[in-house]
């Protein structure tokens, strides 16, 4: 059985490009439009010579305002509860939310390895996400871009060691 690598995190951060970027495909449906990506999308994918099974996870489409929080646990509940390491997404350029914080703290009681991603962070935006980040409790960001492809490298050398 391949270890399962989970990719989480709010709408728009970056997850499905990120997805593509590291399965090396083009499955997963990558949109401006918060919530898009209707279904899990499952890939596998080879990282420094590891190959493992790569999911992409949904976000939290078509969620109510009052009910955001509780959309974003049920979609990527199930995906979470079978990884062997979860990739948290966070957006660089906004900076930490309110949702990515409900959802850290929801995915630090899970108890499941998690690593913290900084996407968006080409140029120098990353700097500061990536000092903000820390609060999140996770421990340090990897900062990539994975519209850019920058960072790739490091990262999948940081997930394959967590595996
Ligand atoms: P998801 O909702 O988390 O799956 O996010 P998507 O992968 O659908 O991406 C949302 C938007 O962010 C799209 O417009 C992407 O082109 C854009 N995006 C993804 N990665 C990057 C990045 O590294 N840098 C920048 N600037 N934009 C990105
Ligand atoms: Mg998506």
């Amino acid at each position: 059985l391949l270890p399962v690598v989970v990719i989480a995190g709010r709408p728009n951060v970056g997850k499905s490009t990120l997805f593509n970027r590291l399965s090396g495909r083009r499955t997963a449906i990558v949109s401006d439009t918060p919530g898009v990506t209707r279904d899990r999308k499952d890939a596998e994918a080879l990282l420094r010579g590891r190959r493992v099974r790569l999911i992409d996870t949904a976000g939290l489409e078509e969620a109510a305002p009052d009910t955001l929080y509780g959309r974003m646990r049920a979609s990527s509940e199930y995906a979470v509860s079978e990884a062997d390491l979860v990739l948290f997404c966070i957006d660089a350029r906004s900076g930490i939310t309110p949702a990515d914080q409900h959802f850290a703290t929801w995915l630090r009681r899970q108890g499941r390895p998690v690593l913290l991603v900084a996407n968006k962070a080409e140029g120098k935006a990353g700097a500061a996400a990536a000092m903000e980040s820390f609060s999140l409790g996770l421990g340090a960001p990897c900062a990539i871009s994975a519209e850019h492809g920058e960072g790739l490298a490091d990262l999948m050398a940081e997930i394959v060691e967590r595996l």
